[in-house]
C-alpha cells in the first residue's frame, strides 16, 4: 500500500509537472528586452501562457541552443534579419512548422520556404540624404549610388553588419555576382568618408554636411528624428519604377521559429501563431517603428507618413543563402 502511494504521489507530481511546463514558452531572444516584454505580457493576459525569455546577442544564443542540443529548454529562437533566421535553420536549430495561420498571415517571400522561420515585423533599408544638398529627382536607384556624379557624397555603415550583408546579398541574387561588385565598387569609390559602426552615425554624418546621402533601416531614421525633428533628413524609397519582382526597397525580416528540440511544440506555435495576429502585429511593428509583416495591419502613424513603397519581392531567405558570398564580395571591392 505504501509502494502504492508513492507511486502514485510520484505520478501526481510529474502530472503536475508537466502541466506547469505546457503553461509555459522558453523564448531565447535576439530582440531587445523592452520591444518583447509587452508584447509576452499581453500574451499571458490574453491566453495565461507565461512567456520565460532570455535576451542576447544571436550569435550566443545560436551557439547556446547548440550547445544544449536535446537539452534546451528553449521552446522559440527569436532573432533579427534573414541572414540570421536562415543561418539559424542551416545549422539545424529549428523545426519546421506546418500552420495555416502563419501560412495566411505571413506573406511568403517574409518566411523561410522550408517553414523553420517566420517573419513577424519588416524592416526597410533605405536612402536617407540630406534636404539641403540633394535636388528632388537626382535619386533613383541603391544601384545609381555608384555612379560618378555620387563621387565623395555616399556614407554608408560598416559591411560587418548583417544588415548590408543582406542587401548585397539581395542585390547578388537579382544582379549576378559581377554586376553586384561593380555597384559595391562604386560605392566604395563615392565614399566621403570610412564606414560608419551605425546607421545613427552615417545618418548624423549626412546631416552634418560630411555626406549627402546613405543607406539605413527606417527606424532608425524615426528614431533619430523623433529626438532631432530638426535635421535636415529625408527618405527616399529607391527602385520604384521597375518592373521586375526584384524591383523595390530592400525589406529584411526580425522573426522567429520553433527549435528544433523544444518540449513544448504546440505552445511554441501557439505563440508564434499569436504574434502574427491583428493584435500583436500592431504591438511588435510599432513598437520599433517597423512595419508589421501581415500585410492586413497598418503600420503606426509616424510611421506610415514616411509614405508607401513597393518592396522588393524575393523571398528574404536568399539572403542568408548568399550572405557568405556577399561577405567576400565586399572584401573583394574594398568596402570595409
Ligand atoms: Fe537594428
Amino acid at each position: 500500500m505504501k509502494t502504492l502511494n508513492s507511486i502514485l504521489l510520484a505520478v501526481a507530481l510529474l502530472v503536475s509537472g508537466y502541466a506547469v511546463q505546457a503553461d509555459e514558452v522558453v523564448v531565447y531572444s535576439a530582440r531587445n528586452e523592452q520591444l518583447i516584454k509587452p508584447l509576452f505580457d499581453a500574451y499571458t493576459k490574453e491566453t495565461g501562457v507565461k512567456v520565460k525569455f532570455i535576451t542576447d546577442k544571436e550569435g550566443p544564443l545560436m551557439a547556446r541552443l547548440k550547445a544544449e542540443g536535446r537539452n534546451t529548454p528553449a521552446d522559440v529562437f527569436m532573432t533579427v534579419d534573414a541572414g540570421n533566421l536562415w543561418q539559424a535553420a542551416q545549422e539545424d536549430l529549428l523545426k519546421p512548422v506546418n500552420s495555416k495561420i502563419l501560412a495566411s498571415s505571413i506573406p511568403a517571400h517574409l518566411r523561410d520556404p522550408g517553414n523553420e522561420w517566420f517573419g513577424l515585423s519588416v524592416r526597410a533599408r533605405t536612402v536617407v540624404y540630406n534636404r539641403n544638398k540633394v535636388r528632388p529627382g537626382e535619386l533613383t536607384t541603391y544601384e545609381d549610388l555608384a555612379s560618378p556624379k555620387w563621387k565623395d557624397r555616399l556614407c554608408l555603415r560598416t559591411s560587418k553588419k548583417v544588415y548590408n550583408q543582406s542587401l548585397v546579398g539581395m542585390m547578388m541574387y537579382e544582379h549576378g555576382e559581377d554586376k553586384t561588385e561593380q555597384i559595391v565598387r562604386g560605392w566604395v569609390a563615392n565614399l566621403a568618408t570610412d564606414p560608419f559602426p551605425d546607421d545613427t552615425k552615417a545618418m548624423e554624418a549626412v546631416a552634418a554636411g560630411l555626406c549627402d546621402v546613405t543607406i539605413v533601416n527606417t527606424y532608425y531614421f524615426g528614431r533619430l528624428m523623433e529626438k532631432k525633428p530638426n535635421l535636415p533628413l529625408a527618405i527616399f524609397w529607391p527602385n520604384q519604377n521597375l518592373k521586375n519582382k526584384a524591383a523595390g526597397v530592400h525589406v529584411n525580416v526580425s522573426g522567429a521559429g520553433v527549435t528544433r528540440h523544444t518540449k513544448n511544440e504546440a505552445g511554441a506555435i501557439k505563440l508564434l501563431e499569436w504574434l502574427s495576429s491583428e493584435k500583436a502585429q500592431n504591438l511588435y511593428a510599432d513598437v520599433n517603428m517597423e512595419y508589421p509583416a501581415n500585410p492586413k495591419i497598418k503600420p503606426d502613424a509616424a510611421v506610415a507618413a514616411w509614405g508607401t513603397f513597393k518592396s522588393n519581392l524575393i523571398n528574404v531567405a536568399q539572403a542568408g543563402a548568399l550572405q557568405a558570398k556577399a561577405v567576400m564580395l565586399m572584401d573583394r571591392a574594398g568596402y570595409k
